[in-house]
This record gives structure tokens, sequence and C-alpha cells, in this order.
């Protein structure tokens, strides 16, 4: 039998995640200067990193040859989320506390429920562990979270959410979210991915990690990859009751984030300027390209992220032209929406630029 025939079945059968171009790959096809680049593909922060995070950074390099500590994140996260420090699990991006939350409760003979649309991690997570995934048909390209109720089946472990969803930017006002954890099953988890959820108007905003009293199968997670601008570090954080928070923590890597992340974090949470500049600088951006995408007369879907995605007609063939003036936003066929393109809202230059190049696209 070849090596590859005795991989696991499940494994072999998974679609491998397509990142965003990163701009030196396209500066190397295209021959355009990396300068000249915008890359407009991952919802990175515009505005880089805290300047905070970058001392603490700088300062942390000295003590790098010791194995990390993880006790101040996990310190200063408990202590912002009113949640108590034994219910904080730190992971090398939140990717990896989706990761650590299928491994705790999913195997073959299981099922995750995830929605049409929704976030690549989810897929992953699910189907490296042999479970089953069940798909429910999407309402307005968000989350039916009736379906997701109704598709519930006696092996279901996982109901996977993100709010607001990526690729799609669609956000679930908290009364339906809090209204769909009363009806869940109590022995079923619910994550509920919160990737921008410093992007969300503060009026619409809930402290979801003070639900987790009333709903102990509830786990949130976060990450620094977005608003706080560390997405090259990779560090996030999920919020559970004690009991699920203990069982992440025994398949977690003991020392899975790294020194340097640990220190940005911890400053990086403490940065509310840079936090408010990056809200007020994506709120003018999201006005700017949407305004830029109804002149050009294409649909967009309201977003509550750091992203918008609009009807492009073939996505593939507006991405390459885009591609071709040295602009890089996300096609999104991967997510059964061939015809729309994601692009991450940048600095007012960076928006204009991609409108620009857009207008010359069609
Ligand atoms: C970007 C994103 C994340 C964050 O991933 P990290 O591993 O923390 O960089 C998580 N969930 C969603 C929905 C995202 O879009």
């Amino acid at each position: 039998m070849s090596l590859q025939a005795q991989s696991l079945p499940y494994v072999r059968a998974i679609s491998p995640y397509l990142p965003g171009k990163p701009i030196t790959e396209l500066a190397r096809e295209m021959g355009i200067p990396v300068e000249k680049i915008v890359k407009l593909a991952s919802n990175e922060n515009p505005l880089g990193m805290s300047p905070k995070a970058r001392v603490a950074v700088e300062a942390a390099i000295s003590g790098i040859e010791r194995y990390p500590d993880q006790f101040d994140l996990i310190k200063a996260v408990a202590d912002r989320s009113g949640v108590a420090q034994n219910q904080v699990v730190l992971g090398n991006g939140s990717n990896d506390v989706l990761d650590l939350i299928a491994r705790v409760f999913l195997a073959p003979g299981r099922s995750a429920i995830f929605a049409q649309h929704a976030f690549a991690v989810y897929p992953l997570a699910t189907l490296s562990t042999g479970a089953e995934l069940i798909a429910t048909p999407a309402k307005n390209y968000g989350h039916d979270l009736a379906a997701m109720l109704a598709a519930i089946r006696p092996d279901t472990r996982i109901i996977w959410i993100a709010n607001p969803n990526n690729p799609t930017g669609n956000f679930l006002p908290y009364p339906e979210v809090c209204a769909f954890l009363e009806a869940v099953p109590k022995d079923v988890v619910v994550v509920l991915d919160e990737a921008y959820n410093e992007y969300i108007p503060p009026a619409e905003r809930v402290d979801t990690g003070e639900w987790i009293k009333d709903f102990p199968n509830l786990v949130v997670t976060r990450t620094f990859s977005k608003i706080f601008g560390l997405a090259g570090l990779r560090v996030g954080y999920a919020l559970a009751s004690q009991a699920i928070a203990d069982l992440m923590n025994r398949v977690r890597q003991p020392f899975n984030v790294n020194n340097l992340a640990i220190a940005a974090a911890v400053a990086a949470l403490d940065d509310h300027q840079f936090v408010a500049d990056s809200y007020e600088l994506n709120r003018r951006g999201m006005e700017q390209i949407v305004a830029g995408l109804k002149r050009l007369g294409l649909e967009h879907i309201p977003s509550h992220g750091n992203f918008v995605t609009f009807k492009a007609g073939d996505g593939a063939a507006v991405n390459q032209k885009l591609l071709k003036q040295g602009v890089i936003v996300r096609p999104i066929g991967g997510y059964g929406l061939p015809e729309w393109l994601r692009v991450t809202i940048g600095k007012e230059p960076e928006n204009a630029r991609f409108l620009e190049a857009l207008e010359k696209a069609f």
C-alpha cells in the first residue's frame, strides 16, 4: 500500500486553506515593486501594530532564551473580560484555540454544525478530527440560526458561529444569539468566534464573556490579529467555563504562545488610543469603499467587520485585473461565492487605489 493510502482518509479529503496572496509573491510574479502594491486581502490592520506593543516586543527580546510564561496575558484578558483566570485559554492565533476545542469534543462518529459561507477554519478544525461536518444553508449570506438549531443531531458536539462572519461580514444581533443559546441543548458546545468584536459599533456590542455563567456550553474566541494589529505574531484566546478551559489546556501545547506575542498582546490590550484610532479609520474607510462600490453600481453585503464583500460578476477575472494593477483583494470562490470578492478596509489612499483599479477592471 502506498504511503499516501496509509494516511487517514478524512485528512486526505480536506481542501487546503487558501491564504491571501502575500505582497512579496505578487511582486515576484508580476515584477511590480513591493512599495507599489496595495494588499487588502487578509483583514490586517492598515495602521500596523500599536506603538506600545512595539516597545513591549523590543523589550521582550531580552529574555528570549527563556520558555514563555503566559501569566501576564491570561491575567490581562481575564481582568478585561470579567472571567476568572482559569477560564482563559491562549492560542497561537485564535485558529489554534478553535483547533483545541475541536480536539476536545470531536472524533469520528460525532458531528459539528457550521453555516454555508462561514469561516474556512471551522471545516478544517472539524474534518481533521474525523468528525462529520453539517453545513446549513445561509440566510442572506449569513448564519440561519433556526436552520442550525434544526440541524442538531444526537451526535452533534459543536456549533461554530462567527459574529461578524468572515468572509461575508454579516452580523447577528446579540439578542438573537442569546435566544439561540437558550434553545441549544446544554451538552452541545457553541463556539462564538468574535475575531472582529472590536469593530462592532459600541451600541450593538455585548460582553459575551459575561454570558458564560449562564451558558457553560458557550466558548467565546477573540484574536489579536485584527484590530490589535498583531497577525504576524499569532496570538488569540478563548473564554470558556472552567471545565471546558481545563480540557482545552490538556490538549494545548504547553508553550503555544511565544514570549514576544505575549508581551505585545498585553501592551496592545492596554493601548485604548490605538484601538480607537483603528476603529475610526475603519468606520471612515468603510464609508469610502461602500460609496465607491455604489458609484460603480456594484452590490455589497453590509459588513460589521474591517472588510466588505461585493459582487464582481466573474470574481476570478476581476481579481486578475486587480492583481495586474498591483491591488490584492480576496477571491472567495472557495467559500461558494465565485461571483464575489472581499476587500479589507485600508487607509484612505489605499481604498482610493482599490476603487480606481476596480473601475479600470470593468
Ligand atoms: C481572522 C479571523 C480569525 C483570527 O485568526 P487568528 O488565528 O487569530 O489570526 C478567527 N476567526 C475569524 C472568523 C477570522 O476572520
